[in-house]
């Protein structure tokens, strides 16, 4: 039985934020409580749509007085993670991106912008394409409606230079548990004119503790973004077998050491390339899992893709420029013989190909999400360990991961993002939902795949909601620190009670 929504917090919530910031009817809390994750629907107690941050103080000091948690979600669209799922079905979701998503600023002299928590990575790109494109944000492969405070919050990562979403954030606004407003960085000096300049500002650096944490909710970021390059030119290498990853991941690391390339490299795999333009071939296959290697090959054939695509980008005042650059890359890619080269002209009449040219430019593609149709009954979730750029161990990594997902029935859907020294190793779990012996399976694929790779010395970076507090328990003092930092922070530990396994 869901817990009934509790009067007292509800009328007090009305009076203060409008009848109409508050919703408790069960086809809302339905949709709130979807996700694709194995362990099913977390339908909350009621959400909240507070306008701005005086009313999202407001919403935390009443949960406070009436003991109610709260799950703070900015765009919600954390597919494969989440969504808009609380982590206790016990909160109220506070929906932050419905009302408080507004460009605050951008400033086209040191490039940067004032986001509210609601600004989608498409509104972002649709105003500075107002204004002429002076800048480019960096954005994620993954759905346009996301949005940059809640994917920073989470680390999430996009691929040109300013990939590091944290990293490119300068200055938060955040709403602590006890209902404090906490600016910080620069923006701690009332009236601070370099709030979004200076990330480190004075003192202890405090952003850090509002990414994958429960301390605060933060109502206000800035990011910084880069001045549009006049010329983008993509590069794509195909390459025939699995096994050529070794002699990839050795070509890539020098490539990012030297900064040859500025861009992330994409070290793409037949299936995670074929997903985003075909479904699963059911008739083809005869429904096995995972798909014969000669089907794969087949597929490959037909869909002009590699067992593993490579794509980055270079960057430049114009074509002439670039070219001797390119030629660099090329001769260093197609120097054994094993990697077919594929231009940008071709790549851009290429649906696969298309998403790097997009994410490589800074524009958000919808084309990714076809993945997420690549099985039916729409299950998916991301186990996303740490390689390092390291030939043999990426091999290893390879098989490890083939072997876990065989033993499931999944198949091996795996991009690798490759800076000079480690990839993120992005698998995403693809599974039928509605059959629960599926979703059992896809569940303890991603807890045996967790373990393996922790085993072995190699952790995630970002957990899906299911399993968060189980990644936390894997870390040593970290938990305990954590844990003593949030009762600091939000004493009636009413910030949504066990996000990353903080509680
Ligand atoms: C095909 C595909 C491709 C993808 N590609 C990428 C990719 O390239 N890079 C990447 O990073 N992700 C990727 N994703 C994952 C995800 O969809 C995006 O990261 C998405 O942008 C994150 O969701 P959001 O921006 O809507 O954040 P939200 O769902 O709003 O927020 C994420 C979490 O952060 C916390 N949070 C949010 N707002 C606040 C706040 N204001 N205060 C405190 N806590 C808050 C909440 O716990 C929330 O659950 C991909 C997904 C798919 C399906």
């Amino acid at each position: 039985m869901d817990p009934p929504a509790p009067t007292p917090f509800v009328d007090d919530l009305r009076a203060a934020l409008g009848d109409d910031a508050v919703d408790v009817t069960a086809a809302t809390r339905e949709r709130y409580g979807r996700n694709r994750l194995p362990l099913g629907d977390r339908l909350p107690l009621l959400v909240v749509y507070p306008d701005n941050t005086a009313a999202v103080q407001s919403t935390v000091r009443l949960a406070n007085r009436h003991g109610v948690a709260l799950y703070p979600v900015s765009t919600g669209e954390n597919s494969g993670l989440g969504l808009r799922s609380p982590s206790h079905r016990s909160c109220a979701v506070v929906d932050l991106g419905a009302r408080m998503n507004r460009i605050l600023g951008v400033d086209e002299v040191l490039c940067t912008a004032e986001l509210e928590p609601g600004v989608s990575y498409q509104q972002l790109y649709d105003e500075l394409e107002r204004r002429g494109h002076p800048l480019m944000l960096d954005t994620t492969s993954g759905p346009p409606d996301g949005g940059i405070v809640g994917n920073t919050l989470d680390k999430g990562a996009g691929y040109t230079p300013y990939f590091d979403h944290f990293g490119m954030s300068c200055g938060l606004e955040v709403v602590l548990g006890d209902g404090r407003v906490l600016r910080t960085a620069d923006g701690a000096l009332p009236g601070s004119r370099t709030w979004h300049l200076g990330k480190y500002g004075y003192g202890p650096f405090l952003d850090g503790l509002f990414v994958q944490s429960n301390f605060g909710i933060v109502t206000r970021l800035g990011v910084w973004l880069m001045p549009r390059p006049p010329v983008i030119r993509t590069f794509f290498f195909l390459y025939p077998d699995d096994d050529d990853l070794v002699e990839i991941m050795e070509r890539v690391r020098p490539l990012k050491l030297s900064n040859a390339v500025p861009t992330l490299l994409k070290v793409t795999s037949d299936l995670y390339g074929l997903g985003t333009v075909t479904r699963y071939p059911t008739a083809r296959s005869g429904g096995v899992t995972p798909l014969p290697d000669a089907l794969r090959r087949e597929l490959r054939e037909e869909h002009g893709l590699g067992a593993w695509c490579v794509s980055g980008a270079l960057y430049g005042a114009t074509e002439e420029s670039i070219a001797p650059a390119l030629a660099r890359v090329r001769a260093h890619f197609e120097a054994s013989g094993r990697a077919r080269y594929v231009s940008h002209e071709e790549a851009l009449e290429h649906p696969a190909h298309r998403i790097h040219v997009d994410t490589f430019s800074g524009r958000p593609t919808r084309q990714e999400l076809g993945l997420l149709e690549w099985r039916a009954g729409g299950g998916a979730a991301w186990f996303l360990p740490a390689t390092p750029v390291v030939g043999a161990i990426a091999r290893e990594h390879q098989r490890l991961s083939r072997r876990i997902l065989a033993e499931h029935g999944f198949e091996y859907v795996v991009e690798l993002v490759c800076g000079p020294r480690l990839a993120r190793a992005l698998h995403l779990i693809l599974f039928d939902r509605r059959d629960p012996d599926e979703a059992a399976r896809a569940r303890d694929c991603y807890r045996a795949l967790a373990a393996a790779y922790a085993a072995a010395g190699y952790p995630v970076s970002r957990a899906p909601l299911d399993f968060q507090a189980e990644a936390m328990t894997r870390l040593d003092t970290f938990p305990e620190v954590c844990a003593s930092l949030k009762h600091a922070l939000d004493p009636g530990g009413v910030l949504a009670p066990g996000r990353y396994g903080i509680e």
